[in-house]
């Protein structure tokens, strides 16, 4: 990979001259259980971003399960925390609450950090807390992960059985109230019914921030070309996730990632695609044994792209869009214009 010639490693460099952004990062999970460390985001992560070009990152609150339900508040406020103090512990960081910000920060060179949450377990079902997300600065929030909650129910990792409940009542005025307070509903792993009930109800553009096409892995966490459609006719953006590519391991590979791009490209346009790579390769390397045979009984078939395992690897992924025949603009609107007219149209 590092033997491109001279003129695709300048093209590279030229297109992730504005910074690469990344609609779904596991990041305050992490945080959260290193909280007995300090400088862990100068540390563990800022080498891989630099290296990558991650110009702007959305970075997930997101509660184990261990924690539910009655701690998932205080983790979640946790969470947050522990990216604050972070934050002024490493001046190449900047916390975002709108397009103005987050421009801002590029400007300085700084990575805008955007703090979403992926299932509102942290709220109950009380909606005075969303207030209080908020006001800390979350602009994004996924209703649900695979599980149901107060809000609603996921999308399974199988091809049919996942509930056929829409949104509950409580669901339903947290998305209104997302929309009344200037929060992106973000529709990554909401079951199908839940996935209408949010189109129903919401005006602005509709944004998946992770998924993948069912076309090449048909699990209902995964949107059908029926949905993929939807999310274009609104003028939305699907951030396309790395593992979950293909249910089989010699599949999930980098051509294949870009594969899934193309599909939505076809369905959608170019508008309509953008970055959510997931990456999860950093949790799992600190697993246990035990740790690691839950996760593969709950999710057995989810895979890391080998080159394309971490935010180092983001050049990796141009190169192949290079290779792959895209031009400059095209790969322009993959890696950050999209995004940025989704913030710029939302926050
Ligand atoms: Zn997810």
């Amino acid at each position: 990979m590092s033997d491109s010639p001279p003129s695709i490693d300048k093209r590279i460099a030229r297109l992730h001259a504005n910074g690469v952004v990344d609609l779904h990062f596991d990041l305050l999970m992490d945080l959260y259980n290193k909280r007995d460390r300090t400088d862990v985001l100068a540390t563990d992560f800022l080498p891989e971003f630099r290296a990558g070009d991650i110009g702007v990152l959305a970075a997930a609150i997101y509660i184990e399960d261990q924690y539910l339900p009655d701690s998932a508040l205080a983790v979640g406020l946790d969470q947050i925390a522990r990216l604050y103090l972070e934050r002024e512990r490493s001046d190449h960081f900047a916390i975002c609450k709108s397009h103005s910000e987050i421009k801002r920060a590029r400007e300085q060179g700084k990575i805008a950090l955007l703090i979403a949450m992926e299932g509102v377990e942290p709220l109950g079902a009380d909606l005075n807390l969303l207030r209080v997300f908020y006001e800390v600065g979350v602009r994004v929030i996924g209703l649900t992960h695979a599980r149901s909650n107060a809000a609603g129910s996921g999308g399974v990792f199988a091809a049919t059985g996942s509930s056929l409940q829409g949104l509950t009542a409580f669901g339903r005025d947290l998305v209104r109230e997302c929309e009344r307070l200037g929060i992106i509903v973000d529709l990554a792993h909401i079951n199908a019914a839940g996935f209408d009930d949010i189109l129903k109800t919401i005006t602005m553009p509709p944004i998946v921030s992770h998924t993948n096409a069912r076309k090449y892995y048909d699990i209902e966490r995964n949107i059908g070309d029926e949905q993929i459609k939807k999310i274009g006719a609104r003028g939305g953006v699907i951030g396309v996730n790395s593992v979950l590519v293909s249910p089989r391991k010699e599949e999930s590979t980098l051509d294949h990632y870009v594969d899934h791009f193309e599909h939505i490209i076809d369905l959608i346009g170019i508008d309509g695609v953008g970055i959510g790579f997931d990456f999860f390769e950093f949790i799992y390397r600190q697993w246990s044994e035990a740790e690691r045979a839950t996760f593969h009984q709950k999710f057995p078939r989810v895979h890391v792209i080998a080159d394309l395992a971490n935010h180092a690897h983001a050049r990796n992924f141009t190169r192949k869009l290079i290779e792959r025949g895209f031009n400059d603009e095209q790969i322009e609107k993959i890696l950050f214009r999209n995004w940025m007219r989704i913030f710029e149209q939302s926050l």
